[in-house]
């Protein structure tokens, strides 16, 4: 008997006709002799609609109630799907994160998992019964208060049950047939990977890829949990996330690796530009010291080389947009402290990255990168790299030329067009 956790998104689980047809597939999971825990999704845009709704209440919700707010969204959807199981005649129990054992620290928005307690789940399991839980929530012991993940959060409590219950298989069901070279809906030609190592899915996953939640993946490679990316719409294979060391004895990976394993884009962050700044040791710590204090996730950095007459220098990063207005102000309060000239603030830009485990071993990576991108007319601003991934950054509205001419260079255009079914990609 294998022991399967199964997690649905919001669009697999938008109306009731969905609910019912989510619920068949589980029991046909279970019938095959498995025992299934599942991790629902709030029904589609849910989750947004009650964030607006508070919105229309108050300007800045109180993060606990905020928090209490939408982990409804993921009681309405378990509560619905485990009524559906059992009206097909299975035994079905639903469970708040809390009672499911998801402990988190106390962070309203974005708690981090510190423990997964998860015996009622065995409790039922035990009788026979199939799991339901609701995701993306949990419990602080410290605050004695609900919690959430973050958004898109419902992938990791999947991984964190699969870890807890040494599940065979975490698998994520989601509006496409699996993990792709880049988006669907923006490279129409977009091809499904079979098989990728956790390592580039991080990469891509940091890159902008939203089909998983990046902490998701770090913690199914932390807790190495193999994860099964595929539709509820089919029945067809998907893709695997797993980690080539961890694979069990005998058993290698197959696939011959393409150099790239895809292409991902990000249109959420913004770039501050610090012009002028003093080019003497100290002067970047100070600076990225002040941005740190206000808890912005800087990303890139760039440093021109300082003009020597001045002796001054420009000094550019990105962060996400939603951090950009308390970077600027506290950079601004700094302005005569380090004695820089001027901030600039550009929310235009998009960022894009090739990344591929094979990196490592090829040459020429950059070069056919920046040759496609000469060839369809854009402009690099901003150049970083890691091991497995390069990234570049240029004006937001050329990003889906720049994607689509990136992927055809790279040779990962399928034949046919990809399919996708509904929803928003969760
Ligand atoms: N419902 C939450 C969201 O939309 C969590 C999830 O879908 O994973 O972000
Ligand atoms: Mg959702």
């Amino acid at each position: 008997m294998s022991l399967i956790v199964q997690k649905f998104g919001g669009s697999s689980v938008a109306d009731a006709e969905s609910i019912k047809r989510v619920a068949k597939r589980i029991v046909e999971t279970h019938r095959e002799g498995n025992e299934v825990v599942v991790a629902v999704s709030a029904m589609g845009d849910t989750t947004d609609d009650l964030l607006d709704l508070a919105h229309e209440v108050t300007p800045i919700p109180a993060p606990r109630e905020l928090d209490m707010l939408l982990t409804a969204g993921e009681r309405i959807s378990m509560a619905l799907l485990a009524m559906a199981i059992r009206s097909l005649g299975y035994d079905a129990r639903s469970f708040t994160g809390s009672q499911a054992g998801m402990i988190t620290d106390a962070q309203h928005g974005a708690a981090r998992i510190v423990d997964v307690t998860p015996g009622r789940l065995r409790e039922a399991l035990d009788e026979g019964a199939i799991a339901i839980v609701a995701g993306f929530q949990g419990f602080s012991r410290e605050s004695r208060d609900i919690t959430t993940l973050g958004r898109g959060g419902s992938d990791t409590t999947a991984v964190a049950l699969a870890a807890a219950l040494g599940a065979d298989i975490c698998e994520i069901y989601t509006d496409v047939d699996g993990i792709f070279t880049s988006d669907p809906r923006i490279v129409k030609r977009a091809r499904k990977i079979d098989r990728i190592t956790s390592e580039e899915m991080l990469e891509l996953a940091g890159s902008g890829a939203k089909v998983l939640h990046i902490r998701a993946v770090e913690y199914a490679r932390r807790h190495n949990v193999t994860l099964h990316v595929r539709s509820s719409f089919n029945y067809n294979v998907g893709t695997i996330v797993y980690d080539p060391q961890k694979l069990p004895e005998g058993e290698e990976s197959t696939m011959e690796e393409s150099i790239i394993a895809g292409v991902a884009t990000d249109l959420s962050q913004a770039k501050i530009t610090v012009v002028g700044v003093p080019d003497v040791p100290g002067v970047a710590a100070k600076l990225f010291k002040i941005v740190a204090n206000t808890n912005a996730n800087v990303d890139m950095i760039v440093q021109n080389v300082s003009a020597a007459s001045t002796g001054r220098t420009d000094i550019s990063f990105t962060l996400p947009k939603d951090d950009g207005q308390k970077a600027i102000t506290a950079l601004s309060n700094a302005q005569d402290g380090i004695g820089f000239e001027s901030l600039q603030y550009d929310d235009q830009i998009g960022k894009l990255a090739v990344v591929g485990n094979a990196m490592r071993t090829n040459s020429g990576v950059s070069a056919t990168l920046f040759e496609a991108l000469y060839e369809a007319g854009i402009n690099i601003e901003m150049i970083s790299t890691s091991e497995i991934r390069i990234s570049i950054v240029t004006r937001a509205d050329s990003i889906n030329d720049a994607v689509r001419a990136v992927h055809t260079a790279f040779g990962l255009d399928a034949e046919d067009e990809a399919v996708v079914h509904g929803g928003t990609g969760r």
